[in-house]
């Protein structure tokens, strides 16, 4: 539609308070769940994907408390007043529960949030992790088009959202507390070794304590290497070896080290390729697991499958029908096996 075309012409035109609002429409039609305003977000986007990709992507997770919009605010800052412009959005699969943990209330990055060259959004509430950050990866598309050249991709440290966070962006940053204990649990979870970058926050608390966590943290990373991310190959000079670095972003200390961290990782993953490899990854993993979600959703709305699918449940819960059995009943009620090719 013609409006449609003005809203595609606002968004890659001139920053300002048209292209804004251009951008919060667009992103309220790709969260919309009408499925014509579904239509109208997938060709707005088909448009916008080949303006897309030009910014570098910045994720950034870690427990509540440990100051990440504190960091983010004084980061975003720091970027603008270099001439860049920020998108700043979130991935937060609670905040349809708890009504928007982050970045909900307007009172977080209280600068960045009325800056020009700033553009927020809070996370999607959709419901599920995968429809939050499915939502989240489009968002990202739009304001990359519009011409903001650093996004960061904000979660909260619970859960699975981290990995997602890690699995949207160029590079993903953990902020850390100094007290000893909480990287432990980073490394139980699996989230230290998808960490490009390690920032211990409010190092000006205690400044002893964060070089004892910088060390111990510093050498965890080394050992989680060996079977990490693909990222992070162990004995090769050519490779990223994640870095961590003492920050207070309450008094703003640590962005020069930091951004000179993350202009090596870039460089370093442009030259070697690598970069581009992760959004191939990226853009596929999405693909597939766009599909997961909609096959499993047209599984079970399909008509023959949700008539059998109680009765076909039951059985396996009594033990009368092998689970295996079960499920490949139910796969040919959905769609008959292809014939065999030999
Ligand atoms: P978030 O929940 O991770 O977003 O954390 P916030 O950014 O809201 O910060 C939580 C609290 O920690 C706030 O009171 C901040 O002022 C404070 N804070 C954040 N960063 C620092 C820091 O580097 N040093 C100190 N001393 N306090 C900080």
């Amino acid at each position: 539609p013609a409006a449609d075309e003005a809203l595609l012409q606002q968004v890659l035109g001139e920053p300002g308070a048209a292209q804004r609002r251009a951008i919060a429409k667009t992103i309220t039609l790709l969260e919309s769940t009408r499925s014509d305003h579904r239509q109208r977000a997938d060709a707005l986007l088909t448009h916008l994907l080949p303006h897309s990709g030009r910014s570098f992507r910045l994720g950034v997770s870690g427990v509540p408390g440990v100051g990440k919009s504190t960091f983010i605010e004084a980061l975003g800052l720091f970027l603008i007043a270099q001439g860049h412009r920020v998108a700043v959005l979130a991935v937060d699969p609670s905040s349809s529960v708890s009504g928007g943990s982050i970045l909900g209330d307007k009172t977080r990055m209280e600068q960045l949030s009325v800056h020009p060259q700033a553009y927020i959004r809070p996370s999607p509430s959709s419901g599920t992790l995968g429809g939050v950050a499915e939502k989240t990866r489009e968002a990202m598309l739009v304001c990359e088009a519009a011409g903001y050249d650093i996004v960061i991709v904000e979660t909260v440290g619970v859960g699975q959202s981290e990995t997602a966070v890690a699995g949207m962006t160029d590079l993903y940053v953990l902020l850390q507390l100094p007290n000893a204990g909480d990287d432990l649990q980073a490394i139980k979870k699996g989230v230290m070794e998808l960490a490009d970058l390690v920032v211990i926050n409010k190092a000006d608390i205690d400044p002893a304590a964060a070089t004892r966590a910088q060390a111990q943290i510093t050498s965890s990373l080394r050992l989680l290497s060996q079977h990490g991310s693909p990222d992070h190959a162990h004995h090769d000079d050519k490779v990223w070896h994640p870095q961590v670095l003492q920050f207070s972003a309450l008094k703003a200390e640590g962005l020069d080290r930091f951004w000179q961290a993350v202009s090596s990782f870039r460089e370093l993953q442009t030259a070697n390729g690598r970069l581009q490899a992760r959004r191939r990854r990226q853009a596929l993993a999405w693909m597939w697991d766009s599909l997961h979600a909609g096959l499993r959703h047209r599984f079970t709305q399909h008509p023959a499958v949700a008539a059998q699918l109680g009765r076909i449940t039951r059985e396996v819960e009594a033990g009368t029908l092998p689970a295996s059995t079960a499920a490949r009943q139910l796969l040919t009620l959905f769609s008959p096996e292809p014939p065999v090719s030999h």
